[in-house]
């Protein structure tokens, strides 16, 4: 792949987009109201507060449903196919609401969009749609929105571009946590992996824009920030200085925020410096994530993830000697090309081994232009249903176990809402990462409550308030 530069977005073209952002909202016959539909990961869900935040700009007002909304946007993920196919079946269910709401416009963005070829293929086979843009010109939806509604035609932009574009309007989704990108794309280019064609080459946000982020936030009262990456712990590549990620951990540190997490880590990145960072931050809070993806080395070669069962295994050890107790989770996919029942076991294996609190599985999904696309053994979808049903069950053992540990132990709960299941309890989740329910009410939202943990009912905790 030919080496492409990050584009700084310049203030002047953020100036133009402010701009066409004021025609829009002068325009009489705009939409009123919005709806933004999120799939995917966590950076898709900031992607959608910027979304939002410019939606916001033009005038428009946030409708709680998507059939009350003139402009409904789908912010689409494409990791796996079964992401894909629930966006375009909800695309397509949306059509109906035109009926009623002749001035609807539709569009669709994000991973899915800015795969090569999509754009036009989707636009071909949904002629509803009015505007379809990818990943790198997000910052570029007024100019984009003001072109639609000036045309009768559909409006299709994708760019093959690394942006990093500072100073968007966002709005958040919640007041007392925050996301915070701290590096965009990935060049790790494992063989599964569509994110690096759709998010581009890996780029690092300079530090002090990411600080400065991170003060503005604390100041708002937010207490919890989440720093996002896709490979968050080679954050600092390319840019000038002496910057890591646990240097900027240190000084986000030091900015006082009281609860500092972060995702996504890749084993083969996660530095001495790093885990000596954990133990010794006072506000990053003791929980990892960290994909093994699988548990068996020829399988790891395979899926290009460069480090061994053995070196995971070394991490994670080291992880927890410099933060006890430390909360860890995972993702691992079953049914990767070629995976003999021999190699699953090893899988299995190493799940029961760590003891994880918590784990995303999923079954392998082909993507189209990846290397693991086109292996050999593409493994029937009985036989990886089979596995992923066995490793679930192994899993939630595992996770039993490792969850015992909390019981009896203090907890920080940082409240987020009301319980599901009683009108007297709300939940929400402790340092270590784990889902706490606790008595309380609504005024507890948003106030770290410290609780005693009492007990476990499925994958939660049951704490008891101590002040
Ligand atoms: N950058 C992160 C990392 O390295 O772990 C994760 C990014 S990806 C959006 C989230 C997870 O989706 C991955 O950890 C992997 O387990 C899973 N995933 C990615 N591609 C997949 C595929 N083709 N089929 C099934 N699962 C996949
Ligand atoms: Fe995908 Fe691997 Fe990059 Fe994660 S590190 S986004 S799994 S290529």
């Amino acid at each position: 792949m030919a080496e492409r530069k990050p584009v700084h977005i310049t203030p002047e073209e953020l100036a133009e987009q402010r701009h066409y952002a004021a025609m829009v909202n002068a325009m009489p016959d705009r939409p009123a109201s919005y709806h933004v539909v999120t799939y995917g990961c966590q950076m898709n869900a900031h992607d959608s507060e910027k979304l939002s935040g410019m939606l916001q700009d033009m005038g428009m007002v946030e409708a709680a449903d998507r059939k009350e909304a003139d402009f409904v946007i789908f912010n689409t993920c494409c990791v796996r196919d079964n992401a894909e196919r629930r966006a375009l079946g909800n695309v397509t269910w949306l059509k109906e609401v035109r009926k009623t709401n002749p001035k609807l416009i539709i569009a669709v963005c994000g991973c899915m969009i800015q795969q090569p070829g999509m754009a036009g293929k989707i636009l071909k086979q949904y002629k509803f749609i009015d505007l379809a843009f990818g990943t790198s010109n997000l910052y570029k939806l007024p100019e984009l929105l003001f072109n639609t509604l000036k045309s009768d035609r559909a409006v299709v932009q994708v760019e093959e571009k690394d942006t990093i574009a500072e100073e968007l309007p966002i709005k958040r989704l919640r007041n007392d946590a925050a996301y915070i990108t701290i590096m965009y794309g990935c060049d790790n280019f494992c063989s599964y992996c569509i994110v690096p064609y759709v998010r581009g080459r890996e780029r690092s946000r300079d530090m002090e824009a990411i600080l400065k982020e991170a003060r503005e936030l604390k100041a708002s009262g937010v207490k919890e920030i989440m720093l996002l990456g896709q490979n968050v712990n080679s954050y600092g590549k390319g840019l000038d200085g002496d910057v890591s990620f646990a240097k900027l951990l240190r000084a986000l540190d030091d900015i006082g925020i009281e609860r500092i997490r972060f995702m996504t880590s890749h084993p083969k990145d996660l530095s001495d410096e790093l885990i000596q960072a954990m133990g010794e931050c006072k506000h990053v809070l003791p929980q990892f994530h960290l994909p093994v993806q699988h548990g068996n080395d020829e399988v790891l070669r395979r899926m290009n993830r460069r480090y061994t069962r053995e070196q995971y295994l070394d991490k994670v050890r080291k992880l927890r000697e410099a933060v006890p107790g430390i909360g860890l989770t995972t993702d691992i996919i079953v049914g990767f090309p070629g995976e003999t029942e021999e190699q699953f076991q090893d899988t299995l294996s190493i799940v029961q081994e760590v003891g994880y609190d918590s784990a995303f599985t999923f079954i392998y999904s082909p993507r189209k232009g990846t290397v693991a696309a086109d292996m050999a053994d593409q493994i029937p979808e009985n036989v990886a249903t089979d596995r992923i049903q066995r490793l679930i069950a192994a899993q939630e053992e595992g996770q039993r176990k490792a969850m015992a540990r909390f019981i009896g132990m203090e907890e920080e709960v940082l409240v987020e809402g009301l319980s599901r299941r009683s009108t007297k309890a709300v939940s929400g989740h402790g340092k270590h990462g784990v889902g706490v329910t606790l008595p309380g009410t609504e005024a507890d939202i948003g106030q770290i409550v410290r609780v005693k943990i009492t007990a476990m009912k499925n994958n939660t905790l049951v704490g008891e308030r101590i002040d």
